[in-house]
């Protein structure tokens, strides 16, 4: 099978690009921050402080969560509930960032994304596939943009959904990317053999084509 680990900051166009780059390769795509995110919709629906490890862990054996794809889209799943859409939200997200720095909550995820890896050629994207979760992925990308255009790009995306302030968009990707990269387990970092894809200024067009190339360079 073959493994292609994409890991960076929130807002670097993972997701949209990682998408895309799956359908043209005819692989499987995973976006493991959901699987973060509906974690993180579990513990605030119960009403548990997500930063809090003596709350979030009891609570673990209670969440079932589950990936699934329909037409090729994946959809997460909380036992049967299908939480894709209610998991985007800036509340989750933040919930998300906390609890993805538990390391009982690192660990019960593991299993179900090799797992997914084991079976299917894929294109994995979160912010420690290549360096934790996927050590042995064929090729891995490390893909950013800078702060102000990241911030930019989810600001945009959310104003399509309603209203948004651009200073609270910067502010939230900020301190989420000092919560992801000092966190003292599995640390969003670029894995030292792990190609760097900087996608300031580029279109997504561009951002896909560049990435393909890598991709496709890397596996000749
Ligand atoms: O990528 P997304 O914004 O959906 O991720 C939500 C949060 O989940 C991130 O801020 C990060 O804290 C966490 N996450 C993680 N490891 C991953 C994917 C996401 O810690 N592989």
């Amino acid at each position: 099978m073959i493994s292609i680990a994409i890991d960076g900051p929130a807002g670097a166009g993972k997701s949209t690009i990682a998408r895309r780059v799956a359908q043209k390769l005819g692989y499987l795509y995973v976006d493991t921050g959901a699987l973060y995110r509906a974690i993180a919709l579990h513990m605030l629906r119960a009403g548990k402080n997500p930063a809090s490890p003596e709350e979030v862990i009891p609570q673990l054996e209670a969440v079932e969560v589950s990936l699934r794809y329909v037409e090729g889209e994946q959809q997460v799943l909380l036992g049967a509930e299908n939480v894709s859409e209610s998991i985007r939200t800036p509340e989750v997200a933040a919930a998300a960032s906390k609890v993805s720095a538990i390391p009982r909550v690192r660990e019960f995820l593991l299993s179900l994304q090799r797992d997914i890896a084991e079976q299917n050629d894929v294109v994995m994207d979160g912010r420690d596939i290549g360096t934790v979760v996927l050590p042995h992925a064929q090729v891995k990308i490390f893909l950013t943009a800078s702060l102000e255009e990241r911030a930019r790009r989810r600001w945009k995306e959310l104003l399509e959904k309603g209203s948004a302030d651009f200073g609270t968009v910067l502010a939230d990707v900020k301190k989420r990317d000092e919560q992801d990269s000092t966190r003292a387990i599995a640390p969003l970092a670029q894995a030292a053999d792990a190609v760097l894809v900087d996608t300031t200024g580029i279109t997504l067009e561009q951002s896909v084509d560049r990435m393909l190339a890598v991709i496709r360079e890397r596996l000749s």
